[in-house]
């Protein structure tokens, strides 16, 4: 077996490594310092397609293999682990599990977007009382009349989520038994709409901020976040050593 890098992963180690000594190393001890989030570092990361990597072109990505996003999550790592972990959430949780279980529409609406760098996402599972055990999860998703569906319930720890424009969110198909919930979704008869609801996860749009509140439905309006620059810098794009790979972005 080859554990040589090929010339396509080696030029995005270069890349994702030069970037990371002339944008987030100079200045990452001081943000840290101050609590800045920089989201200038954030934009160049969308316009070098790091927001997208692994996702197909057709859905807005750059069509990296999982070794290229490997080496560009030890790359930003050695940089700040914060933005790597932007990376985790919103490539890894959030745009990943879209493309693979959600609709043509979802696809369209969010994961290209956020492929594009255009949008960000996080990833709200852990609860107050729910870590490592999901099972103990207590939020709740109703579906309405309209046929959105109603998030009740609290989320903490989730990276982002005060920046994020979506969060794929995960909630109980059913309240937990013995749970308030429970006894109320029992008395209104609304646990038969709940249990369509299914087990799983929903994207639902708008700032994902305020992830803690109690009570929250996926029809906020959604918050603008940019990167203005990040699909003429790719629409540049002019060479490609992996069919259907967008990759080096022209620099
Ligand atoms: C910086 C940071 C960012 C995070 N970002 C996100 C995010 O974006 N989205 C999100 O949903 N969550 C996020 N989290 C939450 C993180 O994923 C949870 O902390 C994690 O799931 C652990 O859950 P917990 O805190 O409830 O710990 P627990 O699950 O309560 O674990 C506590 C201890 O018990 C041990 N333990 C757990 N289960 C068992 C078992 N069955 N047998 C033996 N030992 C066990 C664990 O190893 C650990 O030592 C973040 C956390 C941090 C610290």
């Amino acid at each position: 077996m080859d554990f040589d890098l090929n010339d396509e992963q080696r030029s995005i180690q270069e890349t994702v490594r030069e970037f990371v000594d002339r944008r987030i190393l100079p200045v990452a001890q001081e943000n840290d310092i101050n609590h800045h989030l920089d989201m200038g570092i954030i934009e160049g990361m969308a316009e070098l397609g790091l927001l997208g990597a692994p996702i197909p072109p057709e859905h807005g990505g750059a069509g990296l293999d999982y070794v290229c996003e490997a080496l560009i999550c030890e790359e930003i790592e050695r940089g700040e682990s914060a933005f790597r972990t932007l990376i985790s959430v919103h490539v890894g949780l959030n745009s990943l599990s879209l493309l693979k279980f959600g609709s043509d529409d979802q696809h369209k609406r969010y994961l290209e977007p956020m492929a594009r760098g255009e949008k960000l996402g996080c990833f709200g599972l852990t609860e107050p009382a729910a870590g490592s055990d999901v099972a103990a999860m207590l939020t709740t998703a109703i579906r309405q009349d309209d046929g959105t569906f109603l998030l009740n319930g609290q989320k903490n720890w989730i990276s982002y989520a005060t920046e994020a424009d979506y969060a794929l969110s995960s909630r109980r198909a059913t309240p937990r038994p013995g749970t308030r919930a429970s006894r109320r979704s029992s008395s209104s008869g609304r646990g038969t709409a709940s249990r369509r609801a299914g087990s799983r996860t929903s994207s639902g749009s708008g700032p994902a901020r305020r992830a803690s509140s109690s009570s929250r439905t996926s029809r906020c309006p959604p918050r603008t976040w940019s990167a203005p620059r990040a699909t003429a810098s790719r629409s540049r794009c002019t060479r490609s050593t992996r069919a259907g790979s967008r990759w080096p972005p022209a620099r």
